[in-house]
């Protein structure tokens, strides 16, 4: 799952004004944010597949610190606490917890059964969404749609740059996505690694819309 994620982190906005745009996306993309950084330095391990479900050529063999239940709690822990260390804001800190936790449950209902509960051997889940490529583009195409107009509900542009940045950040999100579906296979886990930490872009750019929007009262 990829923009159903980003979905989740506009909804953020609606449950709390304080934070940034960017850092709500930081926290519902945060695992797979993580995850190309421990595939470059060969911890974690994504195999190439073709064919291994109707919407992904990737089988992820091994992801326990990024992906496994007990994992994603402890990032969600980590990220909520850190953000009160900061800025001494509860309910946000809450907020942004949860979106970490998100992650793990909007993969569940998309992947196959590779998601641990716990770090090691033992029982994987996921419900296998995966398995339709339609099912698959409606329900997080559903999940990204409610995010974002939970978003424009609650925030307003400053000038114009606050819509623009929004729409071409929506344009683009939804060009990656396509071509993420109809592309060819990636050629490597090294490429996919690199690829994954180009997000990081996404985070700037959100950090960029928020500072060009307000939000409601
Ligand atoms: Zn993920």
């Amino acid at each position: 799952m990829f923009i159903g994620h980003l979905g989740a982190g506009f909804a953020g906005k609606k449950f709390s004004k304080t934070a940034s745009l960017g850092t709500y996306f930081m926290a519902a993309q945060w695992i797979d944010l993580v995850w190309p950084i421990l595939l470059l330095l060969g911890i974690e391990k994504v195999e190439i597949k073709p064919g291994v479900s109707a919407v992904t050529p990737l089988d992820f063999s091994y992801y326990p610190f990024t992906h496994s239940l007990i994992g994603v709690i402890i990032w969600a822990i980590l990220f909520g606490t850190i953000y009160y260390f900061f800025k001494k804001n509860y309910k946000t800190s809450i907020i942004l917890g949860l979106l970490v936790l998100s992650h793990w449950f909007l993969d569940l209902i998309v992947h196959i059964p590779d998601l641990p509960i716990i770090p090691g051997e033992g029982l994987k889940v996921g419900l296998g969404l995966w398995n339709s490529f339609v099912a698959t583009l409606i329900v997080e195409g559903f999940v990204f749609a409610v995010g974002l107009s939970l978003y424009l509900k609650s925030t307003k542009a400053k000038k114009r740059t606050g819509n623009y940045s929004l729409l071409g950040l929506v344009v683009f999100l939804v060009a990656i996505y396509i071509s993420n579906l109809i592309g060819p296979p990636p050629e490597s886990a090294e490429a996919i690694g690199i690829v994954g930490n180009a997000q990081w872009l996404i985070i700037l750019w959100a950090y960029w819309i928020d500072k060009n929007r307000k939000a409601y009262d």
